[in-house]
C-alpha cells in the first residue's frame, strides 16, 4: 500500500518510520510512504503556503494553489483516495482503519494554523478524517496514526505473535488483562488459570475477562458482537448473559 503525506513538516515523519514495525513494513515493501513538502508546490517568491482569512479573524489560512499543485502532481502516478486531516471529520475507529487498509493509495493532506482553504476541501478532498475530539497543532501526528494503525491490517506485516485478530475492537470486546514473568510482583499474583497448561481453559477465562472488561468499560461496544452458541452458554454458565443481553438492547441502534 503508498501512502503520499502532504505536508509542511516531512521531517516530524522521520523518527516513527523508522521503528518497530512500521520500518519492517517499509523495508519488506508492504507499504511505501512518500513525503511531500507542500512548500515546493508554491509560486511566490517567499514560498507562502498560507496568508490571512478573508472577513478577518484570528490566525492563518492554508493557501489552496500550493496544495492544489501537489496534489495534483501527486496523483499523476495513479489516483488515491485524498483524507484531509480535520477535528471536524469522521472520527476515526477500527472499522474505518480496516476499510482503508483495502485501498491501494491514501493521500493524506496535513493541515496547520486554521486550517486549509474550504475551496481545497469542496474540489479534491474525497473524506475527512478526525482522531479525536480535541485540537493538534497540525494533521501531521493524526496522519501518522492513520499509517501505522493501517500499516498494521495488510497483510504479512505483523507476524503471529503480534497477531491483530484478537486485539481491542477487532469483534467489539476490549482485550483481556496480560501478565508476564515474574509470576508474583508487589504482592500481586498471576491468575491461577493462566498457569495451569489446559489451553481450553485459559481461552474461557480470557474471553470471559474480555467481555467483562467491556461491560465495565465500553458497554455500547456490545451491541456490534455476535457471540458462538458455546460462548453464549459460557455467559450463562458465568450469569453474565442477562447483563450482556440487556446491554446490547439498550446500546442498539
Ligand atoms: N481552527 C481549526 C478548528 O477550529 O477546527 C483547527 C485547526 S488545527 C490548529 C490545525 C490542523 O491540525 C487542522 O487543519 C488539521 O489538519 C489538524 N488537526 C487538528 N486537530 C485534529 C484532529 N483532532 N484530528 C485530525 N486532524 C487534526
Amino acid at each position: 500500500m503508498r501512502f503520499d503525506i502532504l505536508t509542511i513538516f516531512p521531517e516530524l515523519f522521520a523518527s516513527p518510520l523508522q521503528e518497530g514495525i512500521l520500518r519492517r513494513a517499509l523495508q519488506a515493501e508492504l507499504i511505501s510512504v512518500k513525503l511531500h513538502n507542500i512548500r515546493d508546490w508554491t509560486l511566490d517568491k517567499h514560498s507562502m503556503t498560507d496568508d490571512r482569512p478573508f472577513g478577518g479573524g484570528e490566525g492563518m489560512v492554508m493557501k489552496p494553489e500550493p496544495l492544489a499543485a501537489c496534489l495534483k502532481d501527486v496523483q499523476t502516478g495513479g489516483k488515491g483516495h485524498v483524507v484531509l486531516l480535520s477535528p471536524k471529520g469522521r472520527q476515526l475507529d477500527q472499522a474505518h482503519v480496516e476499510r482503508l487498509a483495502t485501498l491501494e493509495k491514501l493521500v493524506l493532506v496535513c493541515g496547520r494554523y486554521e486550517g486549509v482553504d474550504e475551496r481545497f476541501r469542496l474540489q479534491y478532498v474525497d473524506e475527512e478524517i478526525s482522531i479525536g475530539d480535541y485540537i493538534l497543532t497540525g494533521g501531521e501526528l493524526a496522519a501518522m496514526v492513520i499509517v501505522d494503525s493501517v500499516t498494521r491490517m495488510l497483510p504479512g506485516v505483523l507476524g503471529c505473535a503480534d497477531s491483530a485478530a484478537n486485539d481491542t475492537f477487532s469483534r467489539g470486546l476490549l482485550k483481556h488483562g496480560q501478565y508476564t514473568r515474574p509470576r508474583e510482583f508487589e504482592g500481586l499474583n498471576v491468575p491461577d488459570v493462566l498457569l495451569c497448561g489446559d489451553h481450553a481453559k485459559v481461552r474461557e477465562y480470557r474471553f470471559l475477562e474480555s467481555v467483562r472488561e467491556t461491560l465495565a468499560r465500553r458497554p455500547a461496544l456490545l451491541s456490534r458482537v455476535e457471540f458462538t452458541s458455546s460462548e453464549r452458554k459460557l455467559l450463562k454458565r458465568e450469569g453474565l448473559y442477562q447483563k450482556v443481553q440487556q446491554m446490547m438492547k439498550n446500546h442498539a441502534n
